[in-house]
């Protein structure tokens, strides 16, 4: 669907960054959905749409304040992912300092987009009373059941499980610069959801769906004050019907901008792979399954720096057990295990080092405890705790 249609604006004008808002005065988490940062994915925009449209027309009481932002104009005008650079890869720490400190006559076309973006983002901050969550909405070139990913903080938890979604754990350790991750820095509530093909109408009710029952996880709105909360409900239960509750990544096939590939025909998500699989080609060479699990977002489209992801089970037990850990503040007893020592300047933050014998053990642990592993130097690698909000 053209943006232009969306919006109902002449051709040549285009969509606003602030789509909307809806505030009725009353004290709570100040909400925030973004949509088509990625300009391939209208989705989100429509479904952000349709909750501020239900919303007025019902005259909800919402608590706190709901806001919905465009991402990247430029390419929904265009309809591609995006023009110079992907927007969702801009946000590491350096990145935004970076940008902070830029003329903006110097930024890229992403890089202007993404100032804009920031800009209502940290006014939409700066207006909360301290309670904020953000939801970003994306689609997909491949068909698949929606998800919910998340980095792993009990307050992110709150919100994704409420949703009758499988939840992916990890993503946001494989990508760098994703909005979601400078959210992270500053412990905010941030979470992503996948709605599916990007040019299935399933998508938008997907995430519409999706933006409704996080709103009444977030405690601005009760389910009764949900216009039609139970077909929403509906929708996500039988979209995600037969998979499994929460994934956690444990392989991203990286792409090139140079590299040609192509995904054997046929993947959806969530299917089955099974160890030496052929999946897909690079540069003419064979990508097969390094281990079991399930097929996350193959590529079928020309744009992307992702290739596929594969995604396992977590047990429920690991996930309970990681909450009381966390509140026992076990990570205090981290530096006792072998080849385990705190960061020599980062505070909180620890140093494994470690053979590979004890690789996955090590960072299993650390993800237990709450912490991410941020960067790999040969044998070496930082872990840093997530902040709750
Ligand atoms: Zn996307």
């Amino acid at each position: 669907m053209a943006a232009t249609m969306m919006t109902g604006a002449p051709r040549e004008q285009r969509m606003p960054r602030v789509i909307g808002t809806y505030d009725t005065g009353r004290e709570g988490t100040t909400f925030v959905v973004t949509g088509g940062i990625h300009g391939n994915e209208p989705a989100g925009l429509i479904a952000g749409r349709n909750v501020l449209r239900k919303l007025a027309h019902a005259g909800v009481p919402l608590r706190g304040s709901f806001l919905v932002l465009a991402g990247n104009l430029g390419a929904l005008e265009q309809k591609v992912r995006y023009r110079d650079q992907d927007l969702n890869r801009l946000w590491t720490p350096r990145s935004v300092a970076d940008l902070r400190s830029r003329e903006p006559m110097l930024d890229t076309l992403e890089q202007a987009e993404q100032r804009e973006l920031l800009a209502e983002i940290e006014k939409a901050i700066e207006r909360s009373d301290g309670r904020f969550a953000l939801l970003d909405l994306h689609s997909s070139s491949g068909d698949g059941a929606p998800f919910v990913c998340m980095g792993d903080t009990l307050s992110n938890r709150k919100i994704a499980f409420a949703l009758p979604l499988p939840v992916i754990l990890g993503l946001e350790e494989t990508i760098d610069g994703a909005l979601l991750d400078w959210l992270y820095e500053t412990g905010r509530v941030a979470l992503a959801i996948e709605g599916g093909r990007h040019d299935d109408e399933e998508t938008a009710k997907n995430l519409e769906a999706s933006v409704w029952l996080s709103l009444v996880a977030a405690e601005c709105l009760t389910a009764d004050e949900v216009p039609a909360y139970a077909e929403h409900e509906r929708q996500l239960t039988s979209a995600a019907r037969g998979i499994a509750r929460v994934l956690e990544i444990r392989h991203r096939e990286v792409l090139e901008p140079t590299d040609l590939f192509r995904m054997e025909p046929g993947f959806t998500g969530f299917d089955r792979v099974e160890r030496g699989q052929l999946l897909a080609t690079k540069n003419g060479a064979e990508v097969r399954a390094t281990e079991h699990g399930r097929m996350l977002l193959p590529l079928y489209q020309g744009q992307g720096s992702d290739g596929f992801f594969i995604a396992r089970r977590v047990r429920r037990f690991w996930l309970r057990l990681s909450a009381v850990l966390r509140r026992m503040r076990m990570s205090r007893l981290l530096p006792l295990l072998p080849g385990i020592s705190c960061h020599p300047s980062i505070p909180d933050a620890f140093v494994g080092r470690y053979g590979r014998l004890f690789e996955n053990l090590s960072v299993n642990f650390f993800h237990l405890l709450g912490f991410r592993r941020r960067r790999r130097d040969g044998e070496v690698e930082v872990f840093t705790r997530r902040r709750e909000g």
